[in-house]
């Protein structure tokens, strides 16, 4: 946990934020600005800033990102539509708030 994160604090439920899903490691909710008719947000528990501090150990954790985002694309009933995954990373790839997600964006009408 680290204090001045919000991604912590939702995954604390300091701030409370709707999950439609949660398990040990991971939860899933609602961008707060969607950029698609589906925006949703995968963050594992654990506090990393960013793909760059992604170490050996926390393999299962990338691997379960892609693992869920299937799965919640799946629930969506955006899979065989089709979707995006998308990783900002620091500042100039858009990353704004420093604590692992992986954007699950999709449901357009086209
Ligand atoms: P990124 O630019 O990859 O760091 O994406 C951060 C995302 O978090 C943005 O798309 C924001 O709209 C979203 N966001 C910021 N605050 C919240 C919040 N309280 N609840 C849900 N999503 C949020
Ligand atoms: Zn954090």
């Amino acid at each position: 946990m680290t204090t001045d994160c919000l991604f912590c604090k939702i995954v604390h439920r300091e701030v409370p934020t709707e999950f439609l899903y949660e398990d040990n490691d991971f939860v899933v909710f609602k961008d707060i600005h969607p950029a698609a008719p589906v925006h949703l947000l995968v963050v594992p528990k654990k506090h990393i800033r960013s793909i760059n501090d992604l170490h050996e150990e926390d393999e299962t954790i990338v691997s379960g990102l892609f693992m869920l985002a299937r799965d919640m694309a799946k629930d969506q009933g955006i899979h065989t539509s089709g979707y995006k995954l998308l990783f900002n990373v620091e500042k100039g790839g858009g990353q704004v708030i420093f604590h692992l997600h992986l954007h699950l964006i999709g449901g357009w009408k086209r």
